[in-house]
């Protein structure tokens, strides 16, 4: 499994990489000059529902409790599973050297 880029439709990369996208920093795409970036919107909205879990865990469940644990665990997987399923991402050329 991997993700397109938007801008070349090739491959970009693992999908196992958009674990480690964030909205402050762009990423080479691996096929073409563009960068692939998400935004803090797109972001944000596929961690919102693993943040959810996580904050109802912290707050509902018995502190220090295996429960507990096992909500913030749900709650982490559930933010990286919605970083890489349903996190749209975009692309922007990079202009090259020789239009400078
Ligand atoms: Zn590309």
């Amino acid at each position: 499994m991997s993700v397109n880029c938007p801008m070349c439709n090739n491959v970009a990369m693992p999908a196992w990489k958009k674990i480690f996208m964030s909205p402050i920093g762009p990423v080479p795409c691996d096929s073409c000059d563009c960068d692939v970036r998400v935004t803090w919107t797109s972001y944000l909205l596929a961690i919102s529902l693993g943040s959810v879990v996580f904050l109802l865990a912290y707050l509902q469940l018995n502190e220090g409790s295996l429960n507990q644990y096992l909500g913030y665990g749900l709650g982490f997987v559930l933010m990286l599973a919605g970083q890489v399923f349903f996190m749209p991402i975009y692309a922007t050329e990079v202009p090259s050297k020789s239009d400078e």
